[in-house]
């Protein structure tokens, strides 16, 4: 239920850790907090004070290392009209970017959590088809809400609502969330994405079902793929495939998942039929690049995650150079590579320093030729750099 009290429990910070809030970053790690009055549950609405006493923001309440996600900065009720006009924002601001009026694209991201304002939420969009997934116990017990205000807002847009929060909601937490729909059904079907089909299932698929947040640099994918032999390492569902495929002379897609692969032979079959210039492989990435010397004249590598934690940083840093050292030593002369980490903790500048050590490594003559990130519909909230998760580099090897 959304509480739309007056009075919330007060948290006070120590005196000088109120310079992040006050510079709009949208999180209240534990370390600042100097007292709490009262106990609040996980997932209350609590209020955020300097040491002096001085209202500075209004957040969701969860035990842990991030312990308020700020909703305002205001002394606002996060009440069912503070939702509506911030899930309002998020729809306005993807209508604005043509998203829901572009016939050869149903597929993208309605709001991205603090890039939209909104910590916590993510809610992707397949074709008539919410799904929710929650990464905050706040928003997680409002979801029903969510969902009607979604459902309003999107009115004849929108077939049901998907809730997949089971995953995504911290350990730490008391709530054991079950995925399943909040509203309406629909079976997993097919979406369209610059025209290209590709079958989502959202139900087993990883994340919400799709990598939505890659669309843009697929193009770029598909534009350099002409007459190239493409390799599609961590393929997933193929999307970068489908892409290459349009102009490729061969591509072959490597996932260490079966039941993905089967998808990604689907989405081929979907888009050019039989088509001979592609094969899927199930094989270990690192181990597929160790045999390849030459093989390829374009790569794409998008691993998953390396590191989710600080703590784990500089063993995901070495993984992204191994990996890098593989490809850079492999490819043909004059080849491409798109090389990518959505490693959240993995800033800019520390992935493109392990691509440089790797490159170095190889002592062949590398060039930048694009600097990539993520999509409009994935926007980075500027008080909140963590929200900038997603680079990628297109190398030219010599
Ligand atoms: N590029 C994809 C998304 C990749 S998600 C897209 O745009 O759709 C990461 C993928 O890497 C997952 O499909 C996972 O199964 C695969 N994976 C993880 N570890 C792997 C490994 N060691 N070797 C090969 N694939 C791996």
């Amino acid at each position: 239920m959304i509480e739309g009290k007056q009075e919330y429990i007060r948290i006070v910070l120590k005196s000088g850790k109120d310079q992040s809030v006050r510079r709009y970053h949208p999180w209240i790690f534990s370390g600042a907090i100097k007292k709490i009055y009262g106990t609040p549950a996980e997932g209350d609405i609590v209020e955020v004070y300097d040491n002096k006493g001085e209202f500075l923001a209004t957040g969701h309440y969860q035990p842990g290392s991030i312990t308020v996600r700020i909703l305002s900065f205001e002394k606002v009720i996060p009440d069912r009209d503070f939702f509506r006009k911030m899930i309002s924002s998020a729809v306005e601001y993807r209508k604005q970017l043509g998203f829901l009026s572009d016939p050869s694209t149903n597929v993208f991201r309605l709001i991205h959590a603090e890039g939209d304002n909104l910590p916590g939420l993510i809610a992707d969009y397949y074709n008539g088809v919410v799904v929710l997934q929650m990464h905050s116990t706040g928003m997680y017990r409002i979801r029903n809400e969510i969902a009607e205000i979604i459902s309003e807002i999107l009115s004849e847009h929108l077939q049901a609502v998907y809730d997949k929060s089971e995953t995504t909601i911290s350990f730490k937490s008391d709530i054991r969330p079950e995925n399943g729909f909040i509203s309406g059904s629909a079976e997993p079907s097919i979406v369209l994405e610059n025209g290209y089909k590709f079958y989502v299932d959202w139900i087993t698929g990883q994340k919400t079902g799709f990598f939505i947040d890659q669309r843009e640099n697929r193009k770029l994918v598909q534009h350099y793929s002409c007459n190239r032999d493409v390799l599609n390492l961590f393929g997933y569902t193929g999307s970068f495939s489908v892409y290459a495929m349009k102009n490729a002379r061969s591509v072959d897609t490597v996932d260490s998942s079966g039941p993905a692969l089967k998808i990604a032979d689907e989405n081929i079959r979907l888009n050019y039929g039989e088509d001979s210039r592609h094969h899927s492989y199930e094989a270990d990435a690192f181990e597929f690049l160790a045999g390849c010397r030459n093989r390829y004249d374009l790569m794409i590598i998008d691993p998953p995650a390396f590191a989710k934690h600080n703590d784990v940083l500089a063993n995901a840093l070495q993984g992204y150079k191994r990996l890098n050292i593989k490809a850079i030593e492999n490819i043909r002369p004059g080849g491409i590579i798109f090389t990518f980490s959505c490693s959240q903790v993995v800033s800019k500048e520390n992935f493109r320093k392990s691509v440089f050590a790797a490159a170095a490594n190889t002592g062949r003559k590398v060039r930048i030729l694009h600097q990539l990130g993520q999509p409009a519909d994935h926007p980075v909230n500027i008080y909140h750099p963590e929200s900038e998760y997603l680079k990628g580099l297109v190398l030219y090897v010599e």
